[in-house]
């Protein structure tokens, strides 16, 4: 019987297989005694087990993905956590004296190792900590897999993504998926992602994205519904999974693939059309980056400039902080290599983006996402602030630098803020450093305070970007990270909306420039709404760019206005669908 289950989609598509479901760490393992003659082949076997295992992860950390910005990264930096902890003595030679002593089979001591290391990792009281058992059971898994020759290998002969898929490719169903192991199913040519945790945030969807493989996380009780083996149909687009359909809804699932899949190849005729909506009017589309390598990407995609410079990345996977010399060459770098005008972001440390390069001590708060984070932070910390001011200055000297300035919450920190950034500046030029004549600095709009007096920021900040993700979490209290209320995270939530459209009116009449960087700007199915209620600056993943290019071109952005104003006072979702799918 077909069955409809519902997640959250976070990678476009649609997708057409059978289930393939991954044990995690719930994995059988064989527990059993050996004879006294059979100890050093056991542990042969155990050290042969764990040296493909390594290799296996080596193979998978060389092949990371570009383009993913700061993720790639941290992926790259879990990958190398797993490496060094597979070769970590307390866990290799307690095993190997385990088989030794008590005769064992190499499962069962591994097994027993793990338990005894994720106790001891559960007693911590520092969160991060407590948190590395997580680490613990993704690396015994991998070398348990390999030893029960479970291994989640390549097939011989794909090579990545360019691969042809096989007659009945599989849909992988999980609890949770480590990096690892998304890089090594997305070469091997599977169909789709379905896993029980995760949000849109999460590895598993940066990952699927990149691949553009369709991917619904957040599925509860993925592995109990589904059966191994049975026909599936994904939608990455709306987050359903069909188990087990009939001929109707493979037919009608089909042909809406091969829609998809058509006008995804037509759209790279459009890099070089302007986006301009049939009634004539122009609408600036702009890049979210992370690294300078990001910047060639982007505009290869078709951006025209740079909306977002995330520069944690500058601080993260190091003990010291980078100076400011460091950071100026970083900057300059990236600066020099984008066409138009580049928006660097400020550092927005705390809550979700922590680093272990000692930008704040302390005890970890309650509540990070509402302590001191983002340019809290940076004012808090003026030795940490200027640094990054006064090299952004002088990269300014190379390009069309604007300097955005995240979390601000009230007129009084804007200029705080500001006036500290001017102050920066007085000195820079006493010293005879070169600088562009003008820096605007703006603010993003993320916080509902900021949007709700955004009037009277607007009479002292140079622009407005609207940063949805931290907006939605905060208007509607959910973390953004915390799984369990991934559900409560609506885009459409009309007082997100109401939100937006104030920010942009107040834009608009203080007569300042309201982009949006959040990832509601880079979703497709957003833009239409996005026209309607007045943004005219998108910035976004840069593979999302052409796609929502297309919309602009196809749209009638006067009409469009009428409807969202329409939808704004009466709240109708209906009417919201309409403009949403049509
Ligand atoms: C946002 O909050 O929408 C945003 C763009 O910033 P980040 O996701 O880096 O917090
Ligand atoms: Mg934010």
């Amino acid at each position: 019987m077909s069955l409809w289950l519902n997640g959250i989609g976070v990678s476009r598509g649609i997708a057409i297989g059978r289930v393939q479901k991954l044990s995690g760490g719930d994995l059988e393992i064989p527990e059993y005694t050996i004879a006294e003659a059979e100890v050093e082949a056991e542990v042969a076997r155990f050290a042969d087990a764990q040296a493909r295992a390594r290799e296996q992860l080596e193979q998978v950390r060389a092949q990371v993905p570009v383009g993913l910005g700061g993720a790639q990264n941290e992926i790259a930096a879990f990958i190398d956590t797993h490496l060094l902890m597979m070769d970590d003595r307390s866990l290799t030679e307690a095993v190997v004296s385990s088989i030794r002593s008590s005769r064992i089979n190499a499962e069962s001591a591994l097994k027993r190792q793990r338990d005894a290391l994720v106790a001891v990792f559960e007693q911590m009281d520092d969160a991060y900590l407590r948190s590395r058992k997580d680490d613990v059971q993704h690396v015994s898994a991998r070398i348990l897999r390999t030893l029960l020759k479970q291994e989640r290998s390549l097939p011989v002969g794909t090579t990545g993504a360019a691969a042809e898929p096989a007659p009945e490719p599989n849909v992988i169903v999980a609890d949770d998926i480590t990096p690892a192991d998304i890089i090594l199913l997305a070469q091997a040519g599977v169909a789709a992602f379905i896993t029980e945790y995760g949000g849109p945030l999460s590895h598993t969807a940066i990952l699927a994205r990149s691949y553009s493989i369709p991917a619904i996380v957040g599925l509860h009780g993925a592995r109990r519904l589904f059966k191994d083996g049975e026909a599936v149909i994904v939608d990455g687009d709306l987050g359903h999974a069909l188990a087990d359909p009939d001929e109707q809804a493979l037919a009608f699932f089909r042909s809406k693939r091969a829609g998809q899949l058509a006008r995804r190849a037509s759209l790279s005729g459009l890099r070089d059309q302007p986006a301009i909506s049939r009634d004539g009017v122009k609408i600036r589309l702009l890049a979210n980056i992370e690294l300078s390598e990001d910047a060639t990407h982007a505009a290869d995609l078709g951006a025209e400039g740079v909306g977002l410079y995330r520069t944690e990345f500058l601080y993260m996977n190091r003990k010291t902080l980078p100076t400011e010399d460091e950071q100026y060459e970083a900057y300059s770098r990236v600066v020099a290599s984008v066409k138009g005008p580049i928006t660097i972001r400020t550092l927005d440390l705390g809550a979700d983006k922590q680093v272990d390069s000692g930008a704040r001590s302390g005890p970890t708060p309650n509540n990070p996402a509402l302590g001191l984070r983002a340019i809290r932070l940076c004012l808090k910390e003026p030795d940490l602030f200027r640094a990054q001011v006064r090299a952004l200055l002088r990269a300014s000297a190379h390009g069309d630098v604007h300097i955005m300035l995240p979390m601000i919450s009230s007129v009084a920190e804007y200029r705080q803020a500001k006036n500290f950034i001017d102050a920066t500046r007085e000195q820079l030029s006493r010293e005879g450093q070169p600088m562009a004549k003008h820096v605007p600095v703006g603010a993003m709009i993320e916080v509902p305070a900021a949007a709700l007096a955004a009037p009277l920021l607007a009479k002292h900040a140079d622009f407005f970007s609207i940063g949805t993700n931290d907006l939605i979490q905060y208007t509607l209290a959910i973390d953004r990270v915390d799984d369990e209320v991934n559900y409560l995270y609506d885009p459409l939530h009309p007082a997100v909306l109401r939100l937006i459209r104030m920010t942009i009116e107040a834009g608009d009449r203080g007569r300042i420039p309201v982009a949006m960087c959040g990832e509601m700007a880079g979703d497709p199915r957003y833009t239409r709404l996005l026209l309607g209620l007045g943004l005219t600056e998108f910035s976004m993943h840069p593979a999302s760019v052409l796609e929502v290019k297309r919309i602009i071109i196809e749209s009638d952005i006067h009409a469009l206005r009428a409807h969202a104003m329409n939808l704004l006072e009466t709240g109708d979702s209906q009417a919201l669908e309409a403009l949403m799918s049509d």
